[in-house]
């Protein structure tokens, strides 16, 4: 028997200054929580930690609310939104920050009520990793801890970054991250390190190649569907964590178990969930994403590794 569960997610909210091959796109709604509660809506009920400044648009909240998403953790301080400023190389691969502003961030010490305390379900999204270590010392034992970082946390906070990672069930991060994290060039052995200081699961993302899975029972990999028009890749890696850990929580066992299957099958609809985000600028497409686009995706990825009869 499998039950749906609430998902508290904690993560930045933000603007976000995009350059793309295809024109600047200026304050544009973004953010680690932003990205990954619209997508995880999708999936099952979520409620969301952060912080946002005087600026932020109240519609946003509204458009959250709206599919299901608890909002009241959501603290608006005086001052500004978190910013962050990306370039994009003309293949859509590489891309650089150009500017990181906390703002409102810097003084952030997420507050959690009850109903955010008893989820059994956490995603900490990207931000400084002892604010992710605050929020689980405030809750009450979640069955099922899902963690993303950055190169920014790795490279910044290393220390905090390593007194986290034994709190930490599944762990998502890109292939570039995980050779950093590790110090360790090859994927496979990078991802045993990694395993080594916590997390039963390691979950590498690759980009528009898809996604890996390490954890004790073997490998599995999910490949990216090929886009014919990738639009803004921003978010990417926050939707596959969105879709990834609400279909977990929407088939999560007794005690939080998840089997062998249901964790791989989260890997299809987090790549899935992160594809369909992609079509669009900014959050665009993950706030209207319904069940049927992501299983729509769902279907065309495993075309993609079906043998002819
Ligand atoms: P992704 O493309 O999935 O890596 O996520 C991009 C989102 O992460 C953007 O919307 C940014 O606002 C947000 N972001 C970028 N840098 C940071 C950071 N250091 N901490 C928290 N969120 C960030």
């Amino acid at each position: 028997m499998t039950t749906r569960s609430p998902v508290l997610i904690v993560g930045s909210m933000a603007f976000d200054d995009l350059e793309l091959p295809t024109g600047s796109f200026p304050d544009t709604i973004g953010g680690s929580a932003t990205y990954a509660s619209f997508a995880a809506s999708t999936f099952t009920e979520v409620r969301v930690v952060a912080v946002v400044g005087d600026d932020f648009p109240a519609s946003i909240l509204t458009a959250l609310e709206t599919r299901g998403v608890t909002t009241k953790g959501i603290e608006r301080a005086k001052g500004r939104t978190f910013r962050w400023a990306g370039r994009y190389d003309p293949d859509l691969v590489g891309r650089t920050t150009l500017d990181t502003q906390l703002n409102v961030f810097a003084d952030f010490s997420p507050k959690l009520e009850d109903e955010h305390r008893g989820c059994p379900v956490v995603l900490l999204g990207n931000i400084h990793p002892a604010l992710q270590s605050q929020v689980l010392d405030a809750m009450t034992g979640p069955e099922l801890v899902v963690a993303d970082t950055m190169n920014f946390w790795i490279q910044g906070e290393p220390e905090k970054l390593e007194a986290l990672l034994p709190r930490v069930h599944v762990l998502i991060i890109n292939d570039e991250e995980v050779r950093q994290l590790s110090g360790i060039h090859n994927i496979r052995r990078a991802a045993a390190e990694v395993r080594r200081r916590g997390p039963h699961t390691l979950i590498v993302k690759r980009g528009e190649h898809g996604a890996l899975l390490f954890d004790n029972t073997g490998i599995f990999a999910v490949p990216g569907y090929p886009l014919e028009d990738v639009v803004d890749p921003t978010g990417a890696g926050d939707s596959f964590a969105g879709g990834f850990v609400g279909y977990l929580a929407s088939h999560l066992g007794k005690g939080g178990a998840v089997s062998a299957h249901v964790m791989r099958t989260a890997m299809l609809y987090g790549t899935a969930t992160a594809s369909r985000c992609v079509e669009g600028v900014g959050t665009s497409m993950v706030q209207s994403l319904v069940i049927g686009d992501v299983e729509a995706r769902v279907a065309q990825i495993r075309t993609l590794f079906e043998l002819p009869r």
